[in-house]
């Protein structure tokens, strides 16, 4: 073997037990994306929608799809890892894929189901950040106050998103810049992925707020319910209906604070401009202050505040969202069975602004 042969292989093993040795101690939750993804050759197709430095590492954000490639079909979309410290979202993803890749294989009614819609996920938006511990991305900037959209009535204040500098949370970004890479790759992908989808349903998985799991939906940055607030009842009512004993709340965002830059309202407001599509964008919310009561030695540290620390904490969060995951599934592939026709629209319309506008938020 040449000698410039051998230094190349000995430079690329090298290189190969770096990167090992980085994602062992700061993202193992790389690792596992890329073995679920060896475990789900022909089930999953992954693509990279870009690469993001850290130092020397150059780490993916990767795309998966599962179910049909029919662009006409409706679509479900799981995101999670926007906010890196919450790296709980990506977890719960992965163990949800790792359910998908397994069951397929012998499961028909998954596979008829998934025959029927296209399954997106993007488990890790924002690897720099969950790799070094960062709500935001290595840029140091709040992707969920990153895109170019600003709240009516901003607060709290720094909460709702400012412009002061990365040194403290929440950070937009600088004015008329272009949005982050992550948040501009997610943009673009999904806006490409649901041009002609007849129906949308997103959930983006965080943890960080209050006692309870809660699925929020539009708007973030204006007192106004989405103009799909009566689909969203419908759906709603389907969940309460099949699984009354259910444990999370559905409220839309304005009730809790008003921010800038949130990039589900973006979506949602570009989509409305081009599309007459449903779109169902949600937030899952784990309330992560019920496992710091839990647990009060959580409150020092920074990933406690946001994340279960206690391995049977952990795994029993990983179980509690399945049926949410597999609802959300179904309602998707079985839309047009469910999705209310003219009368039964005005009339969880109705339900829709008694149930979250508050009086002074009526017209
Ligand atoms: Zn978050």
């Amino acid at each position: 073997m040449g000698s410039q042969l051998e230094a190349d292989l000995g430079d690329h093993s090298g290189a190969h037990r770096a990167r090992a040795e980085y994602c062992r101690q700061r993202l193992p939750e790389l690792c596992l994306l890329e073995r679920l993804l060896n475990k789900g050759a022909g089930i999953v197709r992954s693509r990279v929608l870009a690469e993001l430095a850290d130092g020397d590492q150059h780490l993916p954000l990767y795309a998966l799809e599962l179910g049909s490639d029919n662009p006409d079909l409706p679509v479900l979309i799981l995101c999670g890892g926007i906010h890196g410290i919450e790296r709980i979202g990506t977890q719960l993803l992965l163990a949800e894929l790792g359910t998908l890749i397994y069951r397929f294989r012998w499961d028909k009614s998954l596979q008829h189901r998934l025959s029927q819609m296209r399954l997106l996920i993007l488990p890790m938006i924002n690897p720099v950040g969950m790799a070094r511990g960062w709500r935001s991305n290595g840029n140091g900037v709040d992707l969920m106050r990153n895109a170019p959209i600003d709240a009516d009535l901003p607060h709290p204040w720094p909460i709702c998103g400012h412009r002061l500098g990365r040194w403290l949370p929440w950070y937009r970004g600088k004015t008329q810049a272009p949005m982050q890479a992550e948040a501009q790759q997610l943009c673009r992908y999904i806006q490409e992925q649901t041009a002609r989808a007849p129906f949308i349903l997103s959930l983006d998985c965080h943890s960080g707020f209050g006692m309870r799991d809660r699925i929020w939906f539009p708007y973030a940055g204006r007192h106004q319910l989405m103009e799909h607030a009566a689909e969203l009842h419908a759906m709603i009512r389907l969940f309460e209906r099949a699984h009354p004993h259910h444990t999370y709340l559905f409220e839309p965002q304005f009730h809790h604070y008003c921010s800038h830059g949130d990039l589900w309202d973006y979506l949602y407001r570009e989509h409305l401009k081009q599309h007459s599509s449903v779109f169902l964008p949600l937030t899952l919310e784990m309330g992560s202050w019920l496992w710091v009561k839990k647990n009060l030695s959580q409150i020092t540290s920074y990933t406690g505040l946001f994340n279960p620390t206690v391995p049977h904490r952990q795994r029993r969060t990983l179980r509690r969202h399945y049926l949410l995951l597999d609802f959300l599934i179904s309602a998707v592939s079985s839309w047009q069975n469910w999705m209310p026709d003219r009368p039964g629209h005005a009339r969880h319309q109705r339900y829709a602004e008694r149930r979250w506008l508050k009086r002074e938020h009526r017209a």
